[in-house]
């Protein structure tokens, strides 16, 4: 919902890893745009892996409440999950995402004119709430001796319609916002919506998502100025490699998803480009599509790009396009200048030395 406020109070969620030193470098862009935006307050929010080990809660009820009763809109680092099952931890992130019915995670992937590499302009539309990520798994002895485990994976109607009409919606706006335009792979072209599914294989649950999917098409005519087409999964991983250029808008249930904008993520470079916003109808959190990349943590290398993005997306949910649109024609200079990048794109300066360079733009 696109909304003009007078001031904005944002929940800032650092929570773990390399979130800490890139959620800091996101604020600071947003402190820097003045009145182009209204005055923010920003409110420091405890969750996490580090917040369940210090104090035993990953998302402590208070940030719960602040998100939900003061916020406009939050944004969150990332999360450090442990590998194996801890009693009484349960991801943060993926509870968010259910407190505040946070139902579509929206990544665009695209690559900067001029950069070398392969062209891209695809936003991927990723179901949040359900497929196997419902975590209902179940292990038993098996009749023949050694172990057997199940995993149940819920796809539901309501669920698929409502991220398929996210994905329209998403692909409308872009198709009209690329009318005029004479640069960029999309340019002037009309817009299209790949529903991304198996079924082939899992015909009762892929078939339910993307039937749900085209019944949301099929009932209004508006749709109808956008094209849709289908890609099995790993078709579409086999395409996106190849051709990146021919996808617009991609639609996925949840684990699918997940996996396409990892890949999509290497297209571009860097998983630290990639920007995503957690939308649902009455409120959007940006968040980095990475993870907390222990590898890396404290060392002040992480790249801030994919956090800063996440920002210019949130802004831009909340009404604010000319601001988003600054951020991003900023990171893009820096990116094209090349002088300051950090090591994941080929750089050696630090996350400090990168957001200071986009400060300066702004
Ligand atoms: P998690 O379980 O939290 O997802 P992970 O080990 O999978 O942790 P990711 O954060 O998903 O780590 O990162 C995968 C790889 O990409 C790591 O090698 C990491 O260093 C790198 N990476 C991720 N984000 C960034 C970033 N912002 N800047 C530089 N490198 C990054
Ligand atoms: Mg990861």
């Amino acid at each position: 919902s696109v909304l003009k406020r007078s001031s904005l109070k944002l929940g800032m969620i650092p929570a773990d890893g390399i979130g800490k030193e890139v959620l800091p470098a996101a604020q600071r862009v947003l402190e820097a745009l003045g009145s182009a935006i209204p005055k923010v307050t920003f409110v420091p929010l405890l969750a996490g892996w580090e917040e369940f080990n210090a104090r035993g809660k990953a998302l402590p009820e208070e940030t719960i409440r602040v998100l939900k009763e003061e916020c406009d809109g939050a944004m969150f680092g990332s999360v450090s999950s442990p590998s194996h099952k801890v009693a009484g931890y349960s991801s943060p992130i993926v509870a968010l995402r259910k407190h505040l019915d946070l139902y579509a995670n929206v990544r665009p992937v695209s690559s900067v004119p001029g950069m070398p590499g392969p062209k891209v302009d695809m936003v991927i539309v990723r179901e949040n709430t359900e497929c196997l990520y419902i975590k209902k798994e179940e292990i038993h002895d098996a009749p023949g001796g050694g172990k057997v485990a199940y995993a149940t994976r819920q796809i539901t109607s309501y669920a698929s319609e409502r991220i398929g009409r996210m994905a329209f919606e998403i692909a409308l706006r872009r198709a009209e916002e690329r009318k005029g335009a004479t640069e960029g792979i999309w340019a002037g072209k009309e817009g299209k919506v790949t529903i991304v599914h198996k079924s082939n294989v899992l015909s009762v649950t892929d078939g339910l998502f993307r039937e749900s999917v085209r019944s949301v098409y099929d009932a209004e005519q508006r749709f109808k100025a956008v094209k849709v087409e289908e890609q099995l999964v790993d078709s579409m991983v086999y395409r996106m490699f190849r051709e990146p250029e021919i996808f617009d808008v991609a639609v996925a249930p949840n684990l699918y998803g997940d996996i396409i904008s990892d890949g999509a993520a290497a297209l571009v470079g860097s998983l630290g480009l990639v920007p995503s916003i957690n939308a649902g109808d009455n409120f959007v959190m940006g968040e980095p599509v990475h993870g907390s990349a222990p590898d890396i943590e404290g060392k002040n290398i992480a790249n801030p790009i994919a956090s800063i993005r996440s920002a210019s997306l949130l802004l831009q949910s909340l009404g604010f396009p000319e601001a988003a649109t600054k951020i991003n024609a900023a990171v893009d200079a820096v990116l094209l200048e090349g002088k300051y990048r950090t090591p994941d794109i080929g750089g050696k300066s630090t996350t400090t030395e990168v957001t200071d360079a986009i400060l300066k733009l702004l």
